[in-house]
Order: C-alpha cells, then structure tokens, then sequence
C-alpha cells in the first residue's frame, strides 16, 4: 500500500500527464471552431487570462469559475478538470456545502496553492464578530487551506457591520488577501462605510444582460470597487443562450451566446464566475479574449436589460 506522499506524487504525475495531453492539442486547436472544443482535449494558458487590480493591489482574474450547487465528486471533479483546463479563480461559500470537495478537487490538480484565487464567503447565520471568526476558520479546514486570497459576506444581513469588523482584522493579520462584500445595495454599501476601516475591494452581485444593475455599476466604479458578476448567463434564465440578438452579434465572431455575454462583461469591466460541469463549456467559456464587441454591439446588448431581478425568489 501507497504511503500518503506516495499517493499525492502518483495524482500529480497522472495530472501532470493529462496536461500534457492538452497542452500538445492546444498548439493544434486554436485554428479550429467552437465545435472542435468538446472533440478534444484543450487546454488554456493561465497566464493568458487578463487580471484586474483590486483597490488594495490585489490581482484577480476577470474570469473565474462558479460552484453554486455543485456537490460530492461532481464538485470535485469539475474543479479539478476546470484547473485542467486553465481557470485559477474559484467562488464557494460555506452556504453552497461543498468547501470540502472544493478542496479536494484543488488537492487532486495537484496546483500549488499561490497560483490559484480562491473565494469562499460568510452565511448570514453566522454573522457578528464572534461567529465570524469560527465560520472563516471553518472555511479554511474544510478548503485545506491557511489562508482565502478573498472572503465575501454573502448578504446583507444580521450584524454584518460586527463581522467586517473581525474581517479586517483577519485581513490585517495575513488571513484574507482581500475582504468584500456580496449583494450589497449602494444604500446598504454607505452603512457598512459607517464603520468601515478598511474599503471593500469586491461586490459580488447578480449581474447579466437581463439585469445589468446599472446604478451599482456607475456607483461602484466611482468608489473604486471592484464589480463580480454572479449568474453571469442568469442560469440561463429568459432563453439567455438562445437569446437571438446575442446569437446574431455572436454569428459574426463564431461565438455563442455564452461567449458574447461573458465578452460584454469582461468589457464593462465586471469579473465574472460561470459554473459548469461540462468539459466543453469550460473551455468555450474561457475562449474570450480573442474577439472584442464594437460600441454599437455593446449599446445593442445595454438594451436588452430589463432591470429585473432574474432570481426572485432571492430577494
Ligand atoms: P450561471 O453561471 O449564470 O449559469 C450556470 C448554468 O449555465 C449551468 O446550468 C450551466 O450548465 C450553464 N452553462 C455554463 N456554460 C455554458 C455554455 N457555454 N453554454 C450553455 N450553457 C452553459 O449561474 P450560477 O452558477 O448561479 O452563477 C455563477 C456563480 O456565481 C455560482 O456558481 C456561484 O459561485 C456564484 N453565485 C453567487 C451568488 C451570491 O449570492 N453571491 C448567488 C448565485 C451564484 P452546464 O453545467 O450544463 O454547462
């Protein structure tokens, strides 16, 4: 039987073998379409996603991979596959109930910690200075790790102000790279500045073509808050993937309505988090940066908002 330093080599020389598989197909498929993605195998480089620089000099990469409502090997294994394929920013919460397969899929990749940009965010039930402490170490043991490159208040609610309170100072002591917040109203934003030391450097917010949230937008800019987009496809809300106007700017680039959307975020300058469990999907939704929208396509999609919530059942 396998020692367990013997058994963490093997997982990383087989990772380290399947990326190289990818990696030989990359040289080829960059000349095919999207239909070539599912076909093989394909890997993106790292390096080649832009960043954005947080307001503490933070950088993060303007694109990065969701894992509301994954769960067991599923989660697992698709982060794993997603570091495969190039993503290094990943989003949890203690409220989704995955941290721990998070984890392990990031164990499995056998990536060192410092490349990737992990996001875990604080439950409302475990709001207040006290609980937020043990919540953020929770986070930590079931991630496997010492430390979160950026930790989120999730909503609003209970004492939020108590447990920014115990954020910076976890902040201040090394603990988070960068604190922020989640779902935050600009009124709800002026509240927590109230008593705010530190700025947050993140709203996380539902934002995609059907609700663009454009008050937050204007207002987070100018306070030099980074916006993050989440449901950037509103889970395919409102036929957002067949959307035929998004199809038809998409049918000039040979992108899809995926692409389009996630273009037009990177665009307005919003980082933003997909979720998939599907291979394909992981690498089309990386495949961004070699396109870019005119003004007039840009205008085209500030259309579509409806200025509605797409999630009710949230609010
Ligand atoms: P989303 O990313 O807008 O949509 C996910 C859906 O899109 C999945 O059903 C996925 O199906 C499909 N999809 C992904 N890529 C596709 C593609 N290229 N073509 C067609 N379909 C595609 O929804 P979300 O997961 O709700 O939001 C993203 C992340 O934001 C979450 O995972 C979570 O990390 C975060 N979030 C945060 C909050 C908050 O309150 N802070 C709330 C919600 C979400 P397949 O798996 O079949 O591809």
């Amino acid at each position: 039987m396998e020692t367990k330093s013997q058994q963490n080599q093997i997982k990383r020389r087989n990772f380290l073998q399947r990326s190289a598989g990818f990696a030989a197909s990359a040289i080829l498929l960059p000349f095919l379409g999207n239909s070539a993605y599912s076909a093989a195998n394909y890997i993106i480089d790292s390096s080649s996603i832009p960043t954005v620089k947080l307001n503490n000099g933070l950088l993060m990469p303007t694109l990065g991979f969701g894992t509301y409502s994954l769960r067991d090997n599923i989660c697992k294994r698709s982060v794993a596959e997603a570091i495969s394929v190039g993503y290094r920013l990943f989003d949890t919460a203690s409220r989704y109930g995955n941290e721990t397969f998070v984890g392990s899929g990031i164990k499995d990749s056998g990536i060192k910690r410092n490349e990737l940009f992990i996001t875990s965010k604080l439950w409302v039930d475990d709001s207040g200075y006290e609980k937020t402490k043990i919540a953020f170490e929770t986070s930590l043991k079931k991630l496997d790790t010492n430390y979160l490159d950026l930790y989120l208040i999730h909503r609003p609610r209970g004492d939020f102000k108590g447990s920014w309170r115990m954020m910076e100072e976890l902040y201040k002591e090394g603990k988070i790279k960068a604190i922020g917040v989640s779902n935050f109203t600009p009124a709800q934003y002026e509240d927590l500045m109230l008593v705010a030391k530190i700025k947050p450097a993140i709203n996380q917010i539902e934002t995609h073509a059907f609700f663009q949230e454009i008050d937050s937008y204007g207002y987070l800019k100018k306070k030099g808050v980074q916006m993050e987009a989440w449901a950037p496809f509103a889970e395919g809300r409102n036929e957002l993937f067949t959307n035929e106007t998004l199809a038809s700017i998409g049918k000039k680039y040979n992108k899809s309505n995926a692409q389009v959307s996630l273009r037009w975020h990177y665009q307005r300058g919003i980082v933003a988090i997909p979720r998939t469990v599907q291979r394909a999907h992981m690498i089309e939704n990386l495949k961004i940066y070699d396109f870019k929208l005119s003004d007039a396509e840009m205008k085209v999609i500030s259309a579509l908002d409806l200025n509605v919530s797409q999630f009710p059942e949230w609010t």
